[in-house]
């Protein structure tokens, strides 16, 4: 049994079954037995026909009480045949599938799989899946359902699988190391892939999923954690100066820093003075004053005779945070310059100069500042802001134009200590838990349809008082979801008719990106009233006029990024608002919106999130760079990476380079598993 082998020599995959495998990403034995099910189907309990609830899955086992029926229906052939158990009849349903005319005989028992339906009593079954008394292919047991493309059918990549599976005959050799089977009560190797794909029982599954969850997951937490520490202990970074005081510049502020950026910059200085390249991430609440925390360590960064890049998502924050940066380093004659794509040519070949030469000490920009052509004379420093927009991809790139710099990654989003972990488990953390004092709370309601026209009149009173509002809602237009409003649908209604009398602008992902600067431009500048919009509103912009945001089926998003749209207004002198109008009156919906009433603080807000999702997409659409795991899933599995990290730790430091002969699979398990494959 070779693991590595192609897949194409595994018995019943022919030259087309393999590139459609390919596509899967199944390139070898391996690839194909660690192919996992994404769910189950328990088609081994029969149930009667009387018992048969509307919308469920069922088995039944039934007789054909007729000849199959063949009816012409727009164009499709419906194949209907009537059948019944000792307690019901029902209607069996299938569409152009002309093979079954001759697969039934009338009297016969057969198993049927499928979905139910079942309007007072009279039941259809959709499109079942069968078996004769004698053969049970597709019933009789619990199947596993693939994630799959239209092609390949699942029966086919079943029996793949179970070829597969014959081949490697339980002979896997074991990839955790004994003492954690024995410790973690987890099964053996072999034990778990049968299971996940062929179980007898529920409980099967659970066994295997949690032993195979494990493994990967402490895969993932033990790379990150070997990679912090080589990164610490092996790499020689810069040492700024001890002279270089952030004091200087904090005593210029208009105002205390908090105790948190204090402790932050603490921790910020402490790692620019070691020899070791700082690789820390900041974390802190939208407006709790990450921009200043960058300042201070650009700050440093340039005293010692180095340059400082900052690197934020889009050109309106870049600007926004040039201005910031101005505001007190044109003073202490430190030169802070922009680089967005949308500049002049002639423009920009001077600033690229002028970085070359070290003319400019601190330069900000968007992802202009990756290419090339951007060559820094001695970069020392490399801030990104708003990190769950750049790939790590492109944060090494920067990073790879100095010579091991200091890397400080701030992130607005509140992520719960045991994500944090594993996201970002090759990082230190540092964390801003306090708001600057004074901050008011944005005052949030959640409300149903009914209150709309209330809702719209608050809006018009804000304005009339001269403020500005957010109205966000869910999508970018032409989701497959038609139920919910597209955002043009919306503006039209908004802009002819609700809001005629005032300035209504709209904003979405799919705009040009200069497009979207300048109505973001024009709405800081206050010649916008109302500005509808995606999501892509939600990174630091501020527009302090903007006092109140009214989100649109609020249920649809996750908290975490409520939170953060929320954090847009409640950013000036005026009270402030949020409005989330939601539909559904599921519990969990309820008490999701009640969270988002009651608390302004981010890191409850992603705790309960967690808690109350279950599942989902916990940063909404915004891609974070997450590695994909095969089987993890980061919410359902909290438990486990739980102990998985306290494990993590325990090893790393017992061992931290993997040497020990009992963690030998451990150091296999991270070469082959993970850094080869997944990129972090
Ligand atoms: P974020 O963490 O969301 O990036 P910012 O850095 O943009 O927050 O800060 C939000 C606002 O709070 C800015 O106007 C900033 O000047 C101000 N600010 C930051 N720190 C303090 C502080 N300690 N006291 C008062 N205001 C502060
Ligand atoms: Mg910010």
């Amino acid at each position: 049994m070779e693991l590595g082998k192609d897949v194409k020599y595994v018995k019943g995959v022919g030259p087309s079954r393999v590139q459609q495998l390919n596509r899967l990403g199944i390139n070898t034995l391996e690839d194909l037995i660690t192919y996992y099910p994404r769910n189950y189907e328990d088609r081994s309990k029969v149930k009667q026909l009387y018992e048969c609830i509307d919308g469920e899955e069922a088995l039944v086992e039934v007789v054909p009480v007729n000849k199959m029926a063949q009816i012409r229906l727009k164009g499709k052939t419906m194949f209907k045949l009537i059948v019944r158990d000792e307690t019901s009849s029902a209607t069996a349903i299938w569409f152009n599938q002309s093979y079954l005319k001759n697969q039934f005989k009338i009297g016969q028992k057969y198993r049927l799989y499928g979905k139910i339906n079942n309007v007072n009593g009279k039941i259809t079954i959709s499109s079942p899946v069968f078996d004769s008394e004698e053969k049970k292919n597709n019933t009789g047991k619990i199947i596993p359902i693939y994630p799959l493309t239209y092609k390949l059918s699942q029966n086919t990549l079943r029996r793949i699988i179970e070829n597969g599976l014959k081949e490697v005959s339980e002979e896997l050799p074991e990839t955790l190391p004994n003492y954690l089977l024995k410790e973690y009560n987890l099964e053996d190797i072999n034990t778990a892939i049968k299971n996940i794909h062929m179980p007898s029982s529920y409980e099967d599954i659970k066994d295997a999923r949690k032993r195979l969850v494990f493994e990967e997951l402490l895969s993932v937490q033990l790379a990150l954690l070997e990679l912090k520490n080589n990164y610490m202990n092996e790499i020689d970074g810069i040492k700024f100066d001890r002279d270089a005081k952030m004091s200087d510049i904090i005593n210029q502020l208009p105002f205390k820093l908090t105790k948190a950026q204090l402790r932050v910059l603490e921790e910020i200085d402490e790692n620019m003075e070691s020899n070791r390249p700082m690789n820390r991430l900041l974390q802190g609440d939208v407006g709790s004053g990450k921009t200043v925390v960058a300042m201070c360590a650009a700050y440093k960064a340039v005293k010692s005779g180095y340059q400082a890049a900052i690197m934020a998502p889009t050109a309106i924050l870049a600007t926004q945070h040039l201005e910031n940066f101005k505001k007190y380093f044109d003073n202490l004659g430190i030169k802070c310059e922009l680089l967005i794509s949308g500049i002049k040519k002639s423009q920009k070949d001077e600033i690229l100069e002028k970085l070359e030469n070290g003319k400019i000490d601190i330069i900000i920009g968007t992802h202009a500042l990756i290419e090339d052509n951007v060559i820094f004379k001695k970069l020392g420093l490399v801030v990104t802001d708003e990190q769950h927009r750049f790939g790590v991809k492109q944060r090494s790139k920067i990073v790879e134009k100095g010579e091991n710099p200091d890397v400080l990654i701030m992130t607005a989003t509140p992520i719960p200590r045991t994500l944090g972990l594993i996201l970002y488990g090759d990082l230190d953390i540092s964390i801003i838990d306090e708001l600057p004092p004074n901050r008011k709370k944005v005052d949030t309601f959640a409300v149903t349809k009914s209150k709309t026209e209330r809702i719209n009149n608050f809006v018009k009173q804000q304005i009339e008082e001269g403020r500005q509002a957010y109205i966000v809602c869910p999508l970018v237009e032409e989701s497959e979801e038609s139920d919910l409003k597209s955002v043009e649908e919306l503006y039209k209604k908004y802009k002819e008719d609700i809001f005629k009398e005032y300035r209504v602008e709209y904003l979405h992902g799919k705009m040009r990106p200069k497009q979207k600067d300048e109505i973001m431009q024009k709405f800081k500048n206050g010649e916008i009233d109302i500005l509808l919009s995606t999501t892509v509103i939600e990174v630091g912009v501020d527009v302090p006029n903007a006092n109140i945001m009214v989100i649109e089926d609020a249920q649809r998003f996750g908290l975490a990024q409520l939170h953060q749209l929320r954090g847009r207004v409640g950013r000036g002198e005026y009270k402030s608002y949020c409005v989330l109008r939601y539909e559904g009156n599921g519990e969990i919906i309820r008490e999701r919106m009640k969270v988002m009433c009651d608390t302004n603080d981010g890191f409850i807000i992603s705790e309960k999130d967690l808690e109350l999702r279950g599942t989902g997409d916990f940063f909404g659409t915004a891609q974070h760079g997450l590695p994909e795991f095969k089987i993890a899933n980061l919410f359902e599995d909290i438990p486990i990476l739980k102990s998985v990290q306290s494990v993590a730790i325990k090893i790393i430091s017992d061992d931290p380079k993997l040497e020990k002969p009992e963690n030998y699979q451990l150091k296999k398990l991270i070469k082959d598993k993970f850094l080869n494959r997944i990129e972090i």
